[in-house]
């Protein structure tokens, strides 16, 4: 099972996540990333590892 962990430090908001992965990532109101799916499978892990190519500040990571 892989653990979407966040840099809580690094991420402004962009939303890039969001982008490519709506199930799993949402930017609240207050530009707050809120994690839906902390562990993804299938389809939305395919999504999350483009999201974590993504993310411009590299605040995405899948630990094992
Ligand atoms: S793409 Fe990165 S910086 Fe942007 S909201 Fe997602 S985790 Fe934060």
């Amino acid at each position: 099972m892989s653990r979407i962990e966040v840099d809580r430090e690094r991420c402004v908001g962009s939303g890039a996540c969001e982008a490519l992965a709506p199930e799993v990532f949402e930017v609240d109101d207050d530009g707050v990333l809120v994690v839906h799916r902390p562990e993804p499978t299938g389809k939305e892990l395919g999504d999350v590892e483009d999201a974590v190519q993504a993310c411009p500040t590299r605040a995405l990571s899948l630990a094992e």
